[in-house]
């Protein structure tokens, strides 16, 4: 069965009440197109989102590994499904690196979004140094072995999502080919992980994703769409990026 493209926003730390109407606009164009889009918005504007734009997939950006507790500042995936998320990033570089947060940690957040209903976004990738020294592929998929979630039953509700650290935000992208032979990389390892239904699960690329971009990356095998960050705050941007992914299914 063939895997059908999802394009999923990080709004990072953006987004007030002004930027709602940018979310409708998104919102509205993605009802036509040929591909799932998402947004992972600030977890104080998921539950206005679903509002303003019923019916189409709002997400958070991370999600606590426990149901609940003291653990001030922190949200469980009860909570984002209560404020009508779908799903969640998590173990972005950003977390990884700023919250000091382990493979193990992004592992149990998986696994208690996904147990939750929420679907998940899972994200690996390697640095500038680990890439110049060779060793970028045996690194990520490391990483991913690491933090993958256990007992999957609905393939279609994990994604992963290859990120160099090094392409985030920057305006740098690796070669084609250095994209097309990481996304194998990880087939292989998610097909290792879960058997026949490896297959079923998106490998999304991010890092500076842009309409310019976007269609030579859909091209490439086993990428089943993208993590875009900055280029996913305006709709006149994303929208093209949409656009490309539902011309190239
Ligand atoms: C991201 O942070 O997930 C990301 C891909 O950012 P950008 O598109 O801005 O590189």
């Amino acid at each position: 069965m063939a895997r059908r493209k999802l394009v999923a926003g990080n709004w990072k730390m953006h987004g007030v009440s002004a930027d709602l109407a940018e979310i409708t606009s998104i919102s509205l164009a993605a009802e036509s197109a040929d591909t799932d889009v998402a947004l992972c918005l600030p977890a104080t504007l998921v539950e206005r989102a679903v509002r303003a734009a019923p019916g189409f997939a709002i997400g958070g950006q991370d999600v606590h590994q426990n149901e609940k507790g003291a653990h001030t500042g922190c949200i469980s995936a009860a909570m984002l499904l209560d404020a009508g998320a779908r799903l969640t990033i998590v173990g972005h570089s950003e977390r990884r690196e700023a919250q000091g947060e382990s493979n193990a940690d992004v592992k149990a957040k998986a696994e208690a979004a996904l147990a939750a209903g929420i679907s998940v976004i899972l994200c690996v990738g390697e640095s500038d140094a680990v890439r110049e020294a060779g060793n970028a592929v045996e690194t990520v998929a490391a990483q991913l072995d690491a933090s993958i979630p256990g007992g999957v039953a609905n393939p279609s509700g994990f994604s992963v999502a290859y990120e160099p650290i090094w392409a985030i935000g920057t305006g740098k992208v690796p070669s084609i080919a250095d994209i097309g032979e990481m996304h194998s990389a990880l087939r292989e390892r998610l097909k290792a992980a879960y058997g026949e239904a490896g297959e079923q699960v998106r490998i999304l690329y991010g890092g500076s994703v842009k309409a310019s971009n976007a269609a030579e990356i859909f091209a490439v095998s086993d990428v089943d769409g993208a993590l875009v960050g900055g280029a996913s705050l305006k709709a006149a941007d994303f929208l093209p990026i949409v656009e490309a992914a539902s011309t190239n299914p």
